[in-house]
């Protein structure tokens, strides 16, 4: 190292040098050599690319950017966070939150080997699907259950095994899109069947599918619109209609429903969703549903329906690569178990804990976290407690909103003072996530289960935006 060169690179500390400095021993000890080595050579590389005059080449500064650039690397990329956005079930923000029950299950499931697919009865090899196959019969109603990865999976799946070379049909008003990737018509093509539409956007009739029929129709797919609704002069065949159709042409109707709840929601004080139930009683030969929408459990697909076609689609090679794995086979189980007693389900599910909250609750809190909120952001931010309405999310009752209460952050600064806060928000160590409206970042509280974490978090916010 010569010193007396001004602001040259060589005199930049070695590798070496680094992982025996005494600030940096710790940290060496902790996330190892080749993770720290690796840091120290990116934080050279960056010094060298910056380096200007008056950069720091002292080396506590050197050990220092090295110690942040390793904290960051080792920290958690997908964070637990506060969702507050008003949306329950939040696709982005990974759904349903699981219950308890769910969550022990998962675990053990993950910690020691068990009996995925091995019968104890017997002592014999069994089948994954007989962990839930009966639990989800008795709750729905249906002859036989299997499941898959999620609800896509299962439409492509039963689309594939019932319908490839062949044509499946559909009216106008359901070619629905799901968020992006998950169009009907797209996931058809690549399941192999061919696309037949019927009537039109805002109209289809019996005949239309009569008429349609012939002996190359695969099936008829009866989607749940679940994130829009045709209102208007409108007209669409209902399932109970519908399964007559197909079963005097011996085709099976299947129902996509999309978020299919197992209890009527009603009885939360929301409006009806149709249940898996009503649908496999309306005739549906199958009734596919997702497990982290109103279901509250993990990621999943359910198919439920007639025993021949369920064999055929557990027939199909596809269904290999599309199973679930035994953490969420656990997960499903427990979660469903919590539906054999309905009347505690708003205790113990948290979806529907969240959904049945009362306003006066949340009003309550809101009253509760103004002052508090007010306090660490000072004299910049307005706080007030304000009513909003919360919607399920996830393409559960569209039109749909719940009311419920929150808080208006209001900066008083303009430019870009609010997108400073919601900013100073999501970087806190557990992000806190509103929605912005209004020239204010409103946090809806119905979804505020943690309150004391919640002010915990706060601490950190002081330094960060009072500033
Ligand atoms: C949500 C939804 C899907 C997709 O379900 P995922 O579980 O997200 O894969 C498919 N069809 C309908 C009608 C839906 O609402």
């Amino acid at each position: 190292m010569d010193d007396a060169a001004p602001s040259s690179l060589r005199r930049l500390p070695s590798v070496d040098r680094l992982l025996r400095h005494p600030d940096l021993v710790a940290a060496v000890q902790q996330h190892g050599r080749s993770e720290a080595t690796l840091a120290i050579r990116e934080t050279l590389a960056e010094l060298r690319e910056t380096l200007k005059p008056g950069t720091s080449t002292e080396e506590t500064d050197i050990a220092a950017s090295v110690l942040s650039r390793l904290d960051a690397r080792a920290d958690t990329c997908m964070k637990p966070l506060f969702n507050l956005t008003g949306t329950v079930l939040h696709t982005n923000l990974g759904r349903a939150i699981l219950a308890e029950e769910a969550v022990e299950a998962a675990t053990a499931a993950m910690r020691h080997a068990v009996s995925l697919e091995f019968d104890l009865d017997g002592g014999k090899r069994g089948e994954r699907d007989d962990h839930i196959r009966a639990l989800v019969c008795e709750l729905t109603g249906a002859e036989d259950a299997t499941l898959v990865n999620n609800n896509a999976a299962a439409v492509l799946l039963v689309l594939n095994t019932l319908s490839q070379g062949r044509e499946a049909i559909v009216s106008r008003g359901e070619l629905i899109e799901i968020g992006g990737a998950f169009r009907m018509p797209e996931i058809m093509a690549r399941a192999g069947a061919h696309l037949r539409e019927v009537g039109t956007t805002n109209r289809t009739h019996p005949r239309d599918y009569a008429n349609a029929l012939q002996p190359a129709t695969g099936l008829i797919l009866k989607v749940h619109t679940s994130n829009y609704r045709i209102e208007g002069f409108t007209a669409e065949v209902g399932a109970r209609d519908l399964a007559k159709i197909a079963r005097q042409h011996n085709v099976p109707l299947v129902n996509d429903l999309g978020s299919g709840t197992l209890v009527d929601l009603s009885r939360f004080g929301l409006s009806k969703e149709p249940t898996v139930r009503e649908a496999v009683e309306e005739g549906a030969d199958l009734v596919t549903f997702s497990g982290d929408k109103l279901l509250g459990g993990p990621q999943a697909g359910f198919i439920v329906g007639r025993k021949d076609l369920i064999g055929a689609i557990n027939r199909n090679p596809m269904k290999r690569a599309l199973r679930v794995d035994k953490m969420r086979l656990a997960a499903c189980e427990a979660t469903l178990k919590l539906y054999r007693d309905p009347d505690r389900l708003a205790e113990r599910l948290p979806t529907m804990r969240l959904l049945a909250r009362s306003v006066e609750d949340i009003r309550q809190q809101a009253v509760r976290l103004a002052p508090v909120l007010a306090e660490v952001l000072g004299d910049t931010v307005a706080v007030e407690t304000v009513p909003c309405r919360s919607q399920i999310g996830s393409g559960a009752l569209p039109l749909d909103t719940i009311g419920s209460f929150g808080l208006a952050l209001k900066p008083k600064g303009g430019g870009r003072a609010l997108e400073e806060l919601s900013t100073a928000f999501r970087h806190l160590p557990r992000p806190v996530i509103g929605r912005v409206a209004e020239g204010a970042l409103i946090f809806d509280l119905r979804c505020l289960d943690h309150e004391s974490l919640f002010h915990e978090n706060l601490s950190s916010l002081r330094s960060g935006v009072a500033s």
